[in-house]
């Protein structure tokens, strides 16, 4: 019988994750054991990692949130999953369930809401302890290494348009097209929307042209608000800002569209200025976004089991984890990497 199992730990903010074995956790009623398949690296993992949000992880901690896994052991009183199932362990690890939040639905703002990979630990291992209440249930014909960047980037991305509250043939304006991004702008055109996309890389923009964007933006290149606002009349419907960079929100704000609504999804730290007069006398809409419920999880997966979306993926192994998020940090991670367990 196993008693531990190798996982990058991340011992001190902004020092390299250290690649240790740990103990085997053992679930606990109403707790599953999940054997990782593959999780994606999402760049929330490296603000995880460098300590960059006013609410830190309690250290040691295994970072994580995009891994997806099969259910080889269960605690007493678990009924929402059976052995063998493949589930995913996402950002929103588990919540109270009778809040006046989760009473809603809006699970995601929970105030006793646990984060995967952040305050529980996550999917960088070869084993993730999980709430079977909450785990993402992965459909049959998705891969598991596709999957795996659908249950943080994909929903996410998803979740950010619907609140865009954008109609068929509208213009969506993408800003960073990244991991989530790049899976924006296809979810943007399966919802029959118009997109827009933005980044600092031509190579990236390049992606999203193929992908189905028809406005190329390059943020390094002249006026962007000038030409975003010049190429779809007046402005972006809505625009999603996946950017982890402040310079970035700014900029979006002034690409929305009179009426239009920005949806804040990029979570670098700090504050960035707003145009109070044009917010006001263009009446628009400032909203934040923060992943998705397990409802949109459900939908987002669907996107994905239709063939609607696809991550793009470079496979590495755990092992790489370092030299990953230096890649990811200089912003020269194509897509998405899934670290691959297989
Ligand atoms: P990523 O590194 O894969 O992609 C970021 C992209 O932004 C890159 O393509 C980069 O070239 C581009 N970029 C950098 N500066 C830019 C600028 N000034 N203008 C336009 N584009 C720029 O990152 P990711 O995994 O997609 O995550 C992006 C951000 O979203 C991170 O801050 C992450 O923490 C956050 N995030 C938030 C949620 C949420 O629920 N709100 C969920 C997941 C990730
Ligand atoms: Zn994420
Ligand atoms: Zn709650």
């Amino acid at each position: 019988m196993k008693t531990t199992m190798k996982a990058a730990v991340v011992e001190k903010f902004g020092q390299p994750l250290a690649l240790r074995d740990i103990p085997l956790p053992s679930p606990g009623p109403g707790q599953i054991l999940v054997k990782t398949e593959a999780c994606g690296v999402c760049h929330t993992d490296l603000h995880a990692a460098h300590g960059d949000w006013p609410v830190k992880p309690a250290l040691p901690f295994v970072p994580g949130h995009e891994g997806i896994g099969i259910v080889v052991s269960m605690g007493p009183g678990v009924s929402e999953v059976n052995i063998g199932d493949r589930v995913g362990v996402p950002w929103l690890y588990s919540a109270c369930g009778h809040c006046e939040y989760c009473l809603a639905a809006w699970e995601t703002v929970c105030a006793e809401a646990e984060y995967g990979g952040y305050t529980k630990n996550g999917g960088f291992a070869e084993y993730i302890l999980a709430d079977p209440k909450y785990v993402a249930h992965i459909p049959e014909g998705l891969a598991a290494t596709a999957a795996a960047p659908i249950i943080c980037a994909g929903v996410t991305s998803y979740k950010g348009i619907k609140e865009c509250d954008v109609k068929p043939g509208e213009w969506l304006a993408v800003s960073g097209i990244g991991g989530l991004g790049h899976l924006a702008v296809q979810y943007g055109k399966a919802m029959g929307l118009r997109v827009c996309a933005i980044d600092v890389d031509d190579e990236k923009l390049a992606h999203a042209q193929r992908l189905g964007a028809e406005v190329l933006i390059n943020v390094r290149a002249g006026d962007p608000v000038a030409q975003l606002r010049k190429l779809t009349d007046g402005g972006a419907h809505g625009v999603l800002i996946t950017a982890p960079s402040l310079e970035a929100f700014h900029q979006g704000v002034a690409m929305t569209r009179k009426l239009g609504t920005c949806v804040l999804v990029g979570l670098p730290p700090g504050e960035f200025p707003t145009p109070l007069f044009d917010v006001v006398a263009n009446c628009i809409t400032i909203r934040g976004s923060f992943v998705g419920t397990r409802k949109d999880m459900a939908e987002a997966l669907a996107f994905a089991a239709a063939g609607k979306v696809r991550a793009d993926i470079e496979l590495q192994p755990l092992s790489a984890i370092n030299s990953v998020f230096e890649r990811l940090q200089r912003g020269e991670v194509p897509s998405r990497v899934v670290l691959d367990f297989s």
